[in-house]
């Protein structure tokens, strides 16, 4: 029994959004039946995304719709808004948000709460590099995944269709900047599965690929520790890939990958993982921010010394109370996202009840990373795995991870296809501009050629 009727905003449909949500809905269902709670969900894309999922649909082993959970489905107790919440003044306790019909008329619609949780993650760090805004691609999205994936393909067609030795070198030369995991195993699932699509092409060889992995500092996957990080660069090594460690990038403007060791690649393929930053939003908000830019948080998942305000994740900057050294701060990862967002559940459920909050207290256990088809590494509580074992151990666990009974049957439904049939190498790339075929035939321009005439005459 709530103690007086509470209206709870959810900001962000990910991790946190989403399991706070769920955790909410399930204990709190008797309040919601009898209207004494509301919970509105307010995220741009009414889906979840299984980040950790990405590399593997940008390789096309599972397909994007099973990386993504539906909100509206898992959350029915919910009200779910495809909007994106653009200002917070949480001493009024109002959110302004955008909505695709807000967006139509040129408008922001207002929301009112009693509880909020702002949970509106993180996004691409980037640096003021020259060209990088025109050509970088990201890797945050099921869209980018799909996108890059689709782009590899795109530019082995491109090298596949030329005798021009400069437009088919920059096609085949493929850069990622940042050695985290969602650079590592994007690299090491996209080169994987461009290695395999060679075999169909009669003129081209896996050797006529070059691979770029650029790290600024001087180790890679620090996820997995230093030994398993040492261990992923000998094997990246081994694939024919270049691994720079020490080395930025320095400019990419004009398409050519100029590096802080003077190296410089022609290419058409920057792909920038180099880190995430806490998400503006909260900047247009009335809470208290960290030197970083995430929310100060207590170890109770509350805003610091702010009533009714909640958050998580890679958002909020939450005290790791089972580190050693003070101050210590939990990471930005799916593994503290989760948990946090249970104790966030239940801590306002507690304090609707008028009970006394839980302490979040998490141990990081390791992580594991793909590499590629059968190719793994893995460091969990302390034990170190490589190859095949860590690979399996990567998809194991991953699959007993993702949201709900229905995505992890379809992603095992896929993963079981794949061993018994060959691998998907087509580039879907024209799902982009769905309209093209339709604007042509309808006498549009030719998008490759502005001379083809649709209508025949001359
Ligand atoms: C490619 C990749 C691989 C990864 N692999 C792993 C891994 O193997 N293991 C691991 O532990 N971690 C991994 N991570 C990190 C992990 O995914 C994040 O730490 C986790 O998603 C953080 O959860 P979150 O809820 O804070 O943010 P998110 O899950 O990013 O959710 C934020 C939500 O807020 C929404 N939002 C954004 N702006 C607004 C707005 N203005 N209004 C309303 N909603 C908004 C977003 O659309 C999104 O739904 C990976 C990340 C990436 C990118």
């Amino acid at each position: 029994m709530v103690k007086e009727r509470a209206r709870i905003l959810v900001v962000g449909g990910g991790y946190v959004g989403m399991y706070t949500a769920l955790r909410l809905q399930h204990r709190m269902k008797r309040e919601i039946a009898r209207d004494e709670l509301e919970i509105t969900v307010v995220t741009p894309d009414p889906y979840m995304t299984y980040q950790p999922f990405l590399p593997e649909a940008a390789a096309g082993a599972i397909s994007p719709r099973h990386v993504v959970v539906p909100l509206r489905r898992v959350l029915g107790r919910c009200r779910v808004i495809a909007g994106e919440v653009t200002r917070i003044d949480h001493a009024r306790r109002t959110a302004t948000l955008t909505t695709p019909a807000t967006q139509e008329k040129g408008g922001t619609e207002t929301l009112t709460y009693d509880e909020l949780v702002l949970a509106p993650g993180s996004v691409s760090r980037t640096l003021p590099i020259p060209g990088l805004l025109d050509y970088g691609i990201g890797f945050k999205t099921v869209e980018e995944a799909i996108g890059l994936r689709n782009h590899v393909i795109e530019q082995m067609d491109i090298a596949s269709s030329t005798r021009d030795p400069a437009i088919r070198d920059a096609a085949l030369t493929f850069v990622f900047v940042g050695g985290g995991y969602a650079g590592v195993e994007a690299l090491g699932e996209l080169e994987d599965m461009a290695r395999y699509a060679a075999r169909y092409y009669h003129n081209l060889k896996p050797e006529d690929m070059k691979w770029i992995l650029v790290e600024a500092s001087d180790r890679i996957l620090p996820e997995v520790g230093e030994e398993m990080g040492r261990y992923t660069v000998t094997q990246l090594r081994r694939r024919n890939i270049q691994v720079l460690l020490g080395t930025r990038l320095e400019s990419c403007a004009d398409r050519v990958a100029h590096l802080s060791d003077g190296q410089r690649f022609p290419t058409r393929t920057v792909v920038w993982t180099a880190g995430v930053k806490p998400h503006p939003l909260l900047a247009a908000t009335d809470l208290p921010r960290d030197e970083r830019g995430r929310l100060k948080c207590t170890a109770e998942l509350t805003v610091e010394g702010v009533a009714h305000a909640w958050s998580a994740g890679d958002a909020a900057a939450v005290p790791d109370v089972t580190a050693a050294e003070p101050g210590a701060l939990t990471a930005p990862n799916a593994q503290h996202a989760v948990r946090q967002a249970k104790v966030l559940a239940d801590n306002i459920a507690h304090a609707l009840r008028g009970e006394p909050l839980e302490r979040y207290a998490h141990k990081y256990v390791g992580s594991v990373a793909s590499l590629g088809l059968h190719k793994g590494v893995a460091q969990v509580y302390g034990r170190r795995l490589k190859g095949y074992p860590a690979w399996f151990m990567h998809r194991a666990y991953h699959l007993s991870r993702v949201p709900t009974f229905n995505r992890k049957a379809r992603v095992l439904a896929e993963w079981t296809l794949a061993g018994l049939f060959k691998r998907e190498i087509v580039s879907l790339g024209s799902l982009e501009h769905p309209r093209a075929e339709f604007e042509l035939a309808a006498g549009g321009k030719h998008p490759l050629d502005p001379n083809i005439n649709p209508k025949g005459s001359s």
